[in-house]
């Protein structure tokens, strides 16, 4: 069933618990540092019903309609039917959005691939898994995730300290279990549940299995309070900041003050081998929506950077080319390795396709650490103006009005209403709060750094060089280029 966006709207008036600077919010759909994100979200559902779209976003299992963004991948047309439904979206709503469940919903694959391993504590937990990804999938559900506790000081055991710093299971009832702690979310306080599962960590001392738990956590369940940045909606005109007033995906510390887990919704705990698991292979599939999103990040920094060179007529320089072509090769390198990724995609140990690990992850890397530099080539490239240029009610006002139009129309094709759109475009994208921001989730929001190294260095095949520098040094046949232990295929 796809749902539409009223439903989920009357799906988030559950009585949860949110608060942003300070206020309890009564209604998150119609709170102005949320409407603009619930309404994208209500479009992406409200989309698939549409004869021009319902193709593109919608596909038969099951005797249902199910929404293409969440299909589980089996095929390489799905993983490029994913991309054509996403670009259909990013066009319609003229803006970026990451977490809006597709990106999200891949980490519950992964689990999948590892019921096996659920199998061997218990085997109601392997079956809890495929219920959630077929519910997910049939019900529509908006699903995110929960992966990053305050976790204190990292010196200390978590039992040495606040135990809460990271999620615990403090008691187990016949209803399920009960957890306590908080989790950094992106998305939480307007979606319908998340999974919850161990941060980034070692996970080899089996004293943390109070800390080695996974499973789904209801937004609205009693005891789940979300506790959510300042947005930036609001923030000045919408004619002035464009992307902070229609796309502020709001982060929330959510708070897990005894929440009941029904036995249902638990995938495993005490069980510090599932928590390894799962944070070896958490991303082997959802890295691709993310890192697609960063391809229409870097063309929207391309765009706007060549609109101001046409516009002030620096694109015939030389110098300037280059840097914009520096700007392209980023683009195009991240399209490479996402078309590659599908192109060589892998069959999972669940039977799923996913993307060639070591190609996504190589794409990670490229596009989210090069990003601070390539948005630094467009901030350069749109010049000094983007900070300089006064708002849009002085471009309006009496006083001003003809002097702005005076210094901002450069010829009889740019009049300064254009060049200050597209100015305010470039300064929401690159220079404003919200820029600043986006570029911080881009380098954390799935993981940070050093962990996609991590997840590059365990699934690259490197037997390839060993071998051929073996070869070609006429290394002796004593040495074998397969390492003692084999490295845990696509770690994430
Ligand atoms: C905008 C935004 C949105 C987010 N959304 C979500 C979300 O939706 N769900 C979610 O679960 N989390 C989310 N996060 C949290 C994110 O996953 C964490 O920020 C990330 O995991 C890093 O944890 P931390 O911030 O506690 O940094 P820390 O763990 O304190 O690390 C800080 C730095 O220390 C260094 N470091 C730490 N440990 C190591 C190590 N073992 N090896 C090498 N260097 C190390 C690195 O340089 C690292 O960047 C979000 C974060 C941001 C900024």
């Amino acid at each position: 069933m796809l749902r539409t966006g009223q439903q989920y709207r009357e799906g988030l008036q559950d009585g949860r618990e949110i608060w942003i600077d300070g206020e309890r919010v009564k209604d998150v759909t119609v709170h102005p540092a949320f409407k603009p994100i619930v309404d994208v979200k209500s479009r992406m559902y409200d989309i698939a019903h549409e004869d021009a779209f319902r193709d593109t976003f919608g596909y038969d299992e099951g005797g249902d309609r199910c929404s293409t963004l969440l299909r589980r991948p089996t095929q390489q047309r799905h993983w490029w039917e994913s991309w054509c439904a996403l670009d259909a979206f990013f066009k319609d709503i003229k803006g970026v959005v990451t977490r809006v469940g597709d990106e999200t919903v891949g980490e519950m694959w992964s689990l999948y691939d590892g019921r096996d391993v659920l199998n061997k504590i218990d085997p109601r937990f392997a079956a809890n898994i495929s219920n959630h990804i077929d519910r997910v999938l049939h019900d529509d559900v908006f699903h995110v995730s929960a992966n990053t506790d305050p976790k204190g000081d990292r010196s200390i055991r978590p039992q040495d300290q606040d135990p809460d710093m990271m999620v615990h299971v403090v008691k187990e009832t016949d209803a399920g279990i009960i957890i306590r702690g908080a989790k950094y979310e992106t998305a939480a306080a307007y979606a319908d549940q998340a999974f919850l599962k161990p941060t980034v960590g070692a996970w080899t001392d089996e004293k943390q299995s109070d800390y080695a738990v996974g499973c789904i956590v209801k937004m609205g369940a009693p005891g789940v309070k979300h506790v959510c940045r300042s947005g930036f909606a609001g923030r000045g005109r919408k004619e002035d900041y464009p992307l902070s007033n229609g796309f502020d995906e709001v982060d929330t510390l959510m708070i897990l003050d005894n929440v009941l887990i029904p036995w249902e919704d638990v995938f495993f705990y005490r069980f510090t081998e599932g928590a390894r698991y799962i944070r070896s292979t958490l991303h082997r599939y959802s890295a691709f929506p993310y890192v697609l999103r960063i391809l229409y990040t870097a063309d929207m920094m391309i765009g706007a950077a060549m609109w101001n060179c046409r516009q002030t007529g620096l694109d015939k320089m030389q110098a300037v080319r280059e840097k914009l072509a520096d700007m392209v090769a980023y683009r195009e390198g991240i399209r490479a390795h996402l078309a590659a990724s599908i192109a060589l995609a892998e069959t999972s140990p669940g039977g799923l396709l996913m993307p060639n690990q070591s190609l996504l992850y190589a794409g990670r890397i490229h596009a989210c650490s090069n990003l601070p530099q390539v948005m630094h080539i467009a901030r350069e490239l749109c010049g000094g103006q983007l900070c300089v240029t006064p708002n849009v009610a002085t471009f309006e006002a009496s006083g001003t009005k003809t002097w702005m139009d005076k210094f901002y129309s450069l010829n009889q094709n740019w009049m300064a209403d254009d060049r200050r759109k597209l100015l305010a475009f470039a300064r929401d994208l690159l220079n404003s709060d919200y820029a600043g921001h986006r570029l911080t989730f881009v380098q954390f929001a799935q993981a940070p750094h050093f962990n996609h190294l991590n997840a590059l260095y365990q699934s690259f095949d490197f037997s390839g060089p060993l071998d051929m520098v073996k070869q070609f040094a006429g290394l002796s046949d004593r040495i074998d280029a397969k390492p003692a232990v084999a490295p845990v295929k696509s770690a994430a």
